[in-house]
């Protein structure tokens, strides 16, 4: 068998149709939709620094688009979300989630301490490196948070930070050891993946040191990155001796071997 689900993905700057078109073009069996939960009008307001990708929807709008692209091209859709994870916001962004039919949860860093960490690129040696390990701070408090299925891109800082610290696999591997123990997934993301696929590489040898649960996602953002990167990641995975991968439904795990 081969990877044939992806359970990250967004709508905005298309639609769940286009998505779910695009998903069953590809021939993959599941696909997990996973909008930002600051692309949703109820949230926007608290998140309003994030920006925006396409036009705001509401919940109820996203979710009954995301059930129509599942009806409309007979494929098995699950209803996700990209919820941010920020301490001083997360019990306010928390309660519009709650009460709603999710498949998934992926919990996600995009800002430290109030800084986008993929747009600023004033770093050096020092600040660098301290960021980094902030970073993996932060994602331990989103795995143990209990509010997520999954934590995505856990190498993303790398985006616009090459100031790896020395410490970095040892911080990859806190970071595994306390998923599995908490039973949430690291992801392999797609975008990662082509981008700094030593340091993805790097990510799946602590997950595969912890038997970490693995979600495999391309982050894509229009109907033409599906699954972009899941050939890589296949390879990835196989030559860490990793052949199972995670996804859900009603937020219960579900695991397949490929
Ligand atoms: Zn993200
Ligand atoms: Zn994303």
């Amino acid at each position: 068998m081969i990877l044939d689900t992806d359970f990250h993905s967004h709508v905005s700057r298309s639609s769940a149709q286009r998505m779910a078109q695009a998903a069953q073009e590809q021939g993959l069996r599941v696909l997990g939709l996973s909008e930002h939960v600051f692309q949703m009008n109820e949230a926007h307001p608290l998140l309003e620094h994030m920006g925006v990708e396409g036009p705001l929807l509401s919940f109820d709008t996203y979710i009954d688009a995301v059930r129509n692209a599942a009806e409309q091209q007979q494929l098995d859709v699950r209803l996700g979300l990209e919820v941010d994870f920020i301490p001083e916001k997360n019990e306010a962004i928390q309660s519009f989630l709650k009460g709603k039919p999710w498949d998934f949860l992926i919990g996600s860093v995009h800002e430290i301490d109030g800084v986008l960490f993929e747009h600023n690129h004033e770093l050096n040696k020092t600040t660098g490196e301290a960021r980094w390990l902030r970073y993996y701070q932060l994602l331990r408090a989103a795995v143990t948070s209990g509010y997520f299925d999954v934590i995505s891109h856990p190498v993303r800082m790398r985006s616009a930070n090459p100031y790896l610290p020395a410490t970095l696999d040892a911080e990859l591997e806190q970071l595994a050891a306390e998923a599995t123990q908490h039973n949430v997934a690291l992801e392999v993301n797609g975008y990662d993946t082509l981008t700094y696929p030593s340091v993805v590489r790097r990510l799946v040898k602590a997950c595969a040191l912890h038997h970490t649960p693995i979600s495999v996602g391309s982050d894509a953002h229009i109907p033409a990155r599906i699954a972009q990167a899941h050939q890589q990641t296949e390879t990835l995975l196989r030559n860490a001796h990793i052949n199972t991968v995670r996804i859900w439904k009603q937020r219960v795990p579900e695991e397949y071997t490929f």
